[in-house]
């Protein structure tokens, strides 16, 4: 247990190279039991096991150590093996993470299911990144596929996420996991493209299944992912996905700059999208200044320059 509450370094391409902190080594402790988790299914908790919950002190001299042992660390991540947010003293942790972490970022990777609750909110907002989930807005749709633990008021989480953003100096990123068959109905997008609107946040990833799902449950395909990024117009979308997960097609230049026009694309949408041949089309275009690549938020985006 003692080795495991911090991992990595991990490298990831939106992040940098990252630490994690997991505030829930030895066993699942989470208000969701999505279909989709990658750790095994298990009943829903409203609060850690007080058997279970580490002492900041003995976190931080792990922290330390790891970070003795790691120079090239771009950002410290709180997550757990469930969520991160029921771990009690994560306030107090963050503080003093702060006063080690020198210019490291921190990243919290949240369900959101908490982000109506004041104090989770103060304590969220002493972070540099926070990621939350948002899979539905219907609270049908909350019980199939996050299948939430009944203290938690659904309707209540896209409200706590609005006034949470509106707060935040830092950058607030959303994730949708789609699932066949379960948020990926007409209804439910159209919901979710009202609702994360209002909420405005600086990103919004959008993927699905990767890794084998603690339930049956099935992916969506590439299609749809793009599908929904078209429809969610006007909103900083990043697909992300498995490389697996392919639909090379061909473009010529007018269908390249229809295409950008509708939506700036990343390098991973290209390499997902685009044959070598489409690629290089496109690639010699930005050399010519007919396209241009715009950072945002850590992901560069291909955009038309017409
Ligand atoms: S919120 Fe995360 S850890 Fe919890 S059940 Fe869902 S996928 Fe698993």
């Amino acid at each position: 247990m003692e080795n495991s509450i911090i991992f990595g370094p991990i490298p990831s391409r939106r992040f940098g190279m990252s630490l994690g902190i997991d505030l829930s080594p030895k066993i699942k402790q989470c208000n969701f039991d999505c279909l989709y988790c990658e750790l095994d299914g298990s009943k829903t908790v409203s609060k850690q096991d007080k058997n279970d919950i580490l002492s900041v002190q003995n976190i931080i001299k792990k922290l330390k150590d790891a970070l003795n042992e790691h120079k090239n660390i771009d950002v410290i991540t709180f997550t757990a093996n469930g969520e991160p947010t029921l771990y009690p003293y994560l306030s107090i942790l963050i503080d003093e993470v702060d006063k080690i972490k020198g210019s490291k970022k921190t990243l919290i990777l949240s369900n959101g299911a908490n982000i109506y609750k004041k104090d989770i909110q103060d304590t969220l907002l002493k972070i540099d990144m926070v990621k939350l989930s948002l899979d539905c807005i219907s609270k049908e749709c909350f019980k199939k596929l996050d299948r939430i633990n009944s203290s938690i008021e659904c309707q209540k989480i896209v409200p706590g996420m609005i006034e949470f953003q509106k707060k935040f100096k830092n950058q607030l990123i959303l994730e949708i996991l789609f699932v066949k068959d379960l948020n990926d109905k007409e209804i439910e997008l159209e919901l979710l493209y009202q609702n994360i609107k209002k909420i405005s946040p600086n990103r919004v990833d959008i993927g699905t299944i990767v890794r084998p799902p603690a339930y049956d449950v099935k992916p969506v395909d590439y299609n749809f992912l793009e599908y929904t990024a078209n429809k969610f117009e006007n909103l900083p979308v990043v697909i992300t996905h498995s490389n697996k997960i392919k639909n090379l097609q061909s473009f010529n230049q007018d269908e390249i700059q229809t295409l950008l026009k509708r939506r700036p694309l990343t390098y991973e949408d290209i390499d997902n999208t685009f044959d070598a041949d489409s690629k290089k089309r496109l690639y010699d275009m930005l050399d010519q200044g007919k396209l241009k690549a715009i950072l945002n938020n850590n992901i560069t985006f291909i955009k038309t320059d017409i």
